[in-house]
C-alpha cells in the first residue's frame, strides 16, 4: 500500500501509541520524559542515543554542570529516560512519518511500521558533505565530519580542515596543538568569531587557503591528499594530508516529513511557539526546527514544550 494512503483500522500497525517521538538527542529525550510524566503511551524511535552531544568534548553551558563531557551528559539523560516506563527503539532511522487514519505512521529503514495518535519530530541536524570525488569512498578512512571527536587520531600528521566558519575555526584551534601541519581551506574569507580568527591566524603550523574550492580527496584505502583550486586564478594545488575534516555546517534531518509538513528555505521544519507544525497533531522540537539558537538547553526546553503541547492535543482528541 502506498505511503500516506488511508487504510482500514484493522490493517494499522498492531499497537496504537499516544505519541511517537522521533529522535534521541536532547530534544527527543526530554520530550520522552515529559510524555512519560503525563502518562502518555509513548514510543521513542531513534537512529542513535545522544545525537550531536556525542560529538562534543566539553560542555560549559548546560545548567547544573560547570563542565561536562558530551557522552557523560548523554549517559545522564539516558538514565533519566530509563526511570520511566517508555518504549525506546534505537538503531534504525525513520524514513517517513505520514498522516494516516487521523494519526501518524512512522516507517523505519529496517521495515517496521508504528502508528501514533500524535508525533514529535526531534531529528536534529547532520554534517553537510562536500560532494567531491573521493569523499564517499574515504569516509571513515581519513575523511571525517567531527574534528572534535576524531582529531586525536591525527596527532603528528598533516591534515586539511575545510570551512571558514566557527566549526572549522574551532577545529583548527584544537588541531594546532596536535597536528604537524594544518591546511585551512575555505571558499570564502573567514566568517567565524574574531577571537577565534585571531588565534588561528597566530598558529605557526597552519596555512590558509581562502577563496579556494576542494576539487578532490585522493587516496586508495586511506586519505593521501587533497586537490584544491584558487577561485580567482583557477590555479590548482595538491597537498599531501592524512586527514580531511569537513566542517562546512549542518543540515536538518527533515527528509522524513518532506511533503508532509512545511519546511523553511533551510529545510528546517516550521514551528510556532507551541511547537506546532503545519499539520495538526504533528509537533517538532530542537535543531531540526525553525527555532533560532541551536543549543542543548534550547533543544531540551523545546522538547519539553512539544511534549506538553502534544499532551494537550491528545486530551482534546479524547
Ligand atoms: C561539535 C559540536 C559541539 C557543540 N557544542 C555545544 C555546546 O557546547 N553547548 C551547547 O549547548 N550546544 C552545543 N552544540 C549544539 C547541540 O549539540 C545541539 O543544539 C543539540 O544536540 C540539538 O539537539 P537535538 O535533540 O535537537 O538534535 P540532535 O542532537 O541532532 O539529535 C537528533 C537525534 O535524532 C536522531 N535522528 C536523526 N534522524 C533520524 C531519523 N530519520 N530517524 C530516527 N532518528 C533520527 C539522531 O540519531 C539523534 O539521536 C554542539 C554541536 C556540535 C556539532
Amino acid at each position: 500500500m502506498d505511503k500516506g494512503e488511508a487504510r482500514p483500522l484493522t490493517q494499522r500497525a498492531e499497537k496504537v501509541y499516544d505519541l511517537i517521538i522521533v529522535g534521541g538527542g536532547p530534544a527527543g529525550m526530554t520530550a520522552a520524559v515529559y510524555a512519560a510524566r503525563k502518562k502518555l503511551d509513548a514510543l521513542l524511535l531513534s537512529k542513535d542515543v545522544g545525537g550531536q552531544v556525542n560529538w562534543t568534548l566539553g560542555i560549559e553551558n548546560y545548567m547544573g554542570y560547570q563542565f561536562i563531557e558530551g557522552p557523560e551528559l548523554i549517559r545522564k539523560f539516558e538514565e533519566q529516560v530509563k526511570q520511566f516506563p517508555l518504549e525506546v527503539k534505537t538503531g534504525s532511522a525513520v524514513i517517513s512519518l505520514s498522516k494516516n487514519d487521523g494519526g501518524f505512521d512512522a516507517k523505519t529503514e529496517s521495515g517496521e511500521s508504528y502508528w501514533g495518535k500524535a508525533a514529535i519530530v526531534a531529528t536534529g541536524k547532520r554534517p553537510r558533505q562536500l560532494n567531491v570525488p573521493g569523499e564517499e569512498k574515504l569516509k571513515g578512512r581519513g575523511v571525517t565530519y567531527c574534528a572534535i571527536c576524531d582529531g586525536p587520531l591525527f596527532s603528528g600528521m598533516k591534515v586539511a580542515i575545510i570551512g571558514g566558519g566557527n566549526s572549522a575555526l574551532e577545529a583548527a584551534d584544537d588541531m594546532v596543538k596536535m597536528a604537524e601541519h594544518i591546511y585551512l581551506v575555505s571558499v570564502t574569507q573567514l566568517t567565524g568569531d574574531a577571537v577565534l580568527i585571531d588565534r588561528v591566524k597566530a598558529a605557526s603550523n597552519l596555512t590558509m587557503f581562502l577563496e579556494y574550492e576542494v576539487l578532490e580527496i585522493t587516496g586508495d584505502k586511506l586519505v593521501g591528499g587533497i586537490k584544491i583550486r584558487d577561485l580567482k586564478s583557477k590555479q590548482e594545488k595538491v597537498m599531501e594530508v592524512s586527514g580531511v575534516f569537513v566542517e562546512i555546517g549542518l543540515i536538518p534531518n527533515s527528509d522524513l516529513v518532506k511533503g508532509v509538513a512545511t519546511l523553511n528555505r533551510l529545510g528546517e521544519i516550521e514551528v510556532n511557539c507551541n511547537n506546532e507544525t503545519s499539520i495538526p497533531g504533528l509537533f517538532a522540537a530542537g535543531d531540526v526546527t525553525s527555532v533560532p539558537e541551536k543549543q542543548i538547553v534550547v533543544a531540551a526546553g523545546e522538547g519539553a514544550k512539544a511534549a506538553l503541547r502534544a499532551h494537550r492535543y491528545l486530551q482534546r482528541l479524547s
